[in-house]
């Protein structure tokens, strides 16, 4: 098609600028792989804002995956016993259309539930919102999102009455202190991580806090890392907070004009006294000085914060807990300040836009909201009380729902539930379940595919034109350059196609994603995040363009909150009192260790991508289990040899790795292999689904376990050399 363009990196949410190349534009021929298939070169954008021409392993590598185990073409089977047969679209999707008018007629709208993701572009987000929630009348829409970043979410609306991300990446090279709690950046989101090493080089005055019960590459860096206990992050960020009020090192000025509900807080953090937290923390009083001492001499303090912080039964807690540091010392709303959560997917920012969660509708409005679903049902041009007030089922509702028999059709999308969600045992016999669950996705087989009746070939980066937001609120365009293999569609298309059918013509008359995108951006008029001026037809012009970006232009800025006025009725910012409650699943006698899960650097989620790239599997071939060397002679165990790991709620083996890197009595193995990767070491076998109250975000980061060797024939590991024949026959 094109021999250079312009896109977006679709793994993490950091969002950096790519040049895809072919070869042949620089007369070096046309090569191809063993398979034939034309090899692009990859760079970094030099000329993209977040990213600076930068690019990790992931990025530099992503071409090589778009060719091995795609799903060219729809498939379907009566049962799950049976084994797929190719089938044309319209039999696929007749299929669909009539489970769903019978569902409607029968058990009702509420029994349809579709499961998307971060990797949707913003148009295949915006297009399922108004199939599921506008035209199907069930707000039984939810994303992988809400098992990645639904707390930060909840603690900015709660906090400052809005979602967004109140910074921007250029605050790494303006801060006197990066906070950084719950979060390997190094490793996660490793473009971000080395601009900030970049400033910290130049700025030897500039200090790192990190804080994390593992030893990572990011924590290496940091001036100070305070390996607290998993589950004790309240107790760190209060304890931190009594020490700077009694220091008197806050902002009144800011608590008084800008803020409210400052005195209910300062009631609990009065609790919080630095010998208590430091020996609930695990670190010392010193360590914990020494961190309010960075926070109290810095002018701009920048916190960072991902999965440590989200993934916990009071992830909004500790979100917002983090939100009160920044407010009590004003420390937001300038260069070099705020509270920055970093987002995990490609396009988690686009769905929230879009509306991409259970409870939400597009441009940052709520389903609870009677005015916010009256303005969309008139966008919408459907009659008033279509959408419904209820928020819909959440993914682990969505799972007990298959258990209980009220969902009749799971529509799952460009995500692999099958490996990602907790208590995986119980997600698994939940899906066995399912009276129709369809699987549309780039890639097969997966984990989930094998839980499917239909497979629906989808056209992922590169085949199909649409937008991304990154975690500073960057909108990048990314354009088709290649063909989808096979009968593939944009996903946008499917979700369209299926609405026509269903009867909603004139809803789903978009001749291509521009016009999807430029209906979608009318959504945000007026709103926070205000879209409006922004359009495919821009993003080509002029590059990515950061938001609110109203159409007039007025209202454009790098940083949200710079006249320290927030969306709430008084303008005010809320202070959360918030006590520690701890883990949902402490450690006890009978399971005495603390399992925690993480990402590693290179790898991708379930390894749908990265698992076929050489350059990446080779780092880490197999999930490794590190353990302190004083439990390791507890337990008696020898580096390399076999664990088995046990929770209440199933068992994975995992080869041990003695280190020190980890805090004595806390675990660590990575959570990307699942059934086809490896046998018997899915960390989510362990997970339990103990979510946040308010975010619904399940607790993915801690269960408690047993650690028993085994013998090495007790568990086995795919060698990557074998991978191939399995997946033939997976
Ligand atoms: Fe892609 Fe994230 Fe790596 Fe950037 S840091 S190249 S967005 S995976």
């Amino acid at each position: 098609m094109v021999d250079s363009v312009k896109t977006l990196c679709p793994y993490c949410g950091v969002g950096c600028g790519l040049e895809v190349s072919s070869p042949r534009f620089s007369g070096t021929g046309n090569p191809t792989d063993e398979q034939g298939n034309p090899i692009w070169k990859v760079t970094g954008d030099r000329a993209h804002p977040s990213s600076q021409g930068m690019v990790c392993i992931k990025g530099a590598t992503i071409t090589e995956s778009l060719y091995k185990n795609r799903l060219e073409y729809p498939m379907m089977r009566d049962s799950l016993e049976e084994p797929f047969r190719r089938c044309s679209w319209d039999q696929a999707l007749t299929r669909i259309v009539d489970h769903i008018k019978l569902l409607r007629s029968t058990q009702g709208a509420d029994a349809i539930c579709m499961y998307g993701s971060g990797q949707f572009q913003t148009e295949d987000y915006y297009i399922a919102q108004k199939l599921l929630k506008g035209c199907l009348g069930t707000n039984n829409f939810d994303a992988n999102s809400r098992l990645c970043m639904s707390s930060a979410v909840s603690a900015y609306i709660k906090s400052f009455g809005s979602d967004g991300p109140p910074c921007c990446y250029e605050d790494l090279e303006h801060t006197d202190c990066a906070f950084l709690i719950g979060t390997n950046t190094a490793e996660c989101h490793p473009i971000v991580f080395n601009r900030l090493q970049k400033y910290l080089r130049k700025n030897r005055k500039a200090r790192l806090i990190v804080v994390d019960p593992r030893t990572t590459k990011t924590a290496e860096a940091a001036h100070l890392h305070l390996a607290i206990k998993p589950g004790t992050d309240i107790d760190l960020l209060n304890g931190i907070a009594h020490i700077l009020l009694e220091w008197g090192e806050i902002n009144t000025f800011f608590i008084d004009e800008c803020t409210k509900g400052f005195y209910e807080y300062a009631e609990v953090i009065r609790h919080y006294p630095p010998e208590l937290v430091a020996a609930k923390c695990g670190i010392s009083v010193p360590q914990l000085k020494k961190a309010a001492r960075y926070w109290a001499k810095a002018n701009r303090v920048l916190s960072l914060w991902s999965m440590g912080i989200n993934q916990s039964s009071e992830g909004t807690a500790k979100a917002r807990t983090l939100i009160n540091l920044h407010l009590m010392t004003g420390n937001i709303g300038k260069p070099g300040a705020g509270p920055f959560s970093l987002t995990g997917q490609p396009n988690a920012m686009g769905g929230r836009e879009a509306g991409g969660l259970s409870h939400l509708l597009p441009g940052y409005r709520s389903v609870l909201n009677a005015e916010h679903r009256r303005d969309v049902e008139q966008f919408w041009k459907l009659e008033p009380g279509r959408i419904s007030p209820t928020p819909g089922r959440d993914a682990w509702r969505m799972i007990t729902g298959l258990e209980t028999g009220d969902v009749g059709l799971l529509w799952i999308a460009a995500t692999n539930p099958a490996v990602s969600m907790p208590d995986l045992s119980r997600t698994k016999a939940a899906l066995l379940k399912s009276p129709l669950t369809v699987y549309q996705d780039a890639y097969y087989p997966t984990e989930t595919s094998a839980y499917a009746h239909i497979l629906l070939p989808a056209a992922q980066w590169s085949e199909k034109t649409g937008t991304m937001t990154n975690s500073e609120r960057v909108v990048t365009l990314c354009p088709q350059f290649r063909l989808p293999p096979g009968e593939a569609k944009a996903d946008w298309q499917i979700f369209a196609e299926v609405g026509k059918r269903l009867g909603f013509t004139s809803q789903f008359n978009f001749k291509d994603s521009a016009e999807v995108y430029a209906e979608f951006v009318q959504l945000t008029r007026d709103r926070f995040c205000d879209l409006t001026g922004i359009s495919h037809q821009a993003l080509l012009r002029s590059g990515p363009i950061q938001w609110p970006c109203p159409q007039d232009h007025s209202r454009e800025s790098k940083r949200l909150y710079t006249d320290f006025r927030f969306p709430t009725p008084d303008g005010r910012a809320q202070f959360a009192a918030y006590h520690s409650k701890g883990l949902a699943e402490p450690p006890d006698p009978e399971y005495p260790f603390i399992l925690t899960v993480g990402r590693l650097y290179g790898h991708w989620h379930t390894q749908t991508r990265t698992g076929h790239i050489p350059k990446i599997t080779k780092m880490y071939p197999y999930p490794r289990l590190e353990i302190h060397p004083q439990d390791a002679a507890r337990i008696n165990i020898a580096d390399g040899e076999w664990l088995e790991v046990r929770s209440r709620r199933g068992k994975a083996c995992f080869l041990t790795q003695i280190t020190r890197a980890i805090t004595p009595g806390t675990v660590f193995v990575p959570m990307h292999w699942g059934a086809l990767w490896a046998q018997h070491a899915e960390a989510n076998l362990l997970t339990h689904s103990e979510a946040c109250p308010i975010s619904l975000e399940p607790e993915l980061k801690a269960c408690a376990v047993q650690l028993i060797p085994v013998l090495a024939s007790s568990a086995t590991l795919i060698d990557v050399s074998e991978l191939n024949s399995k997946l033939a026959n997976f």
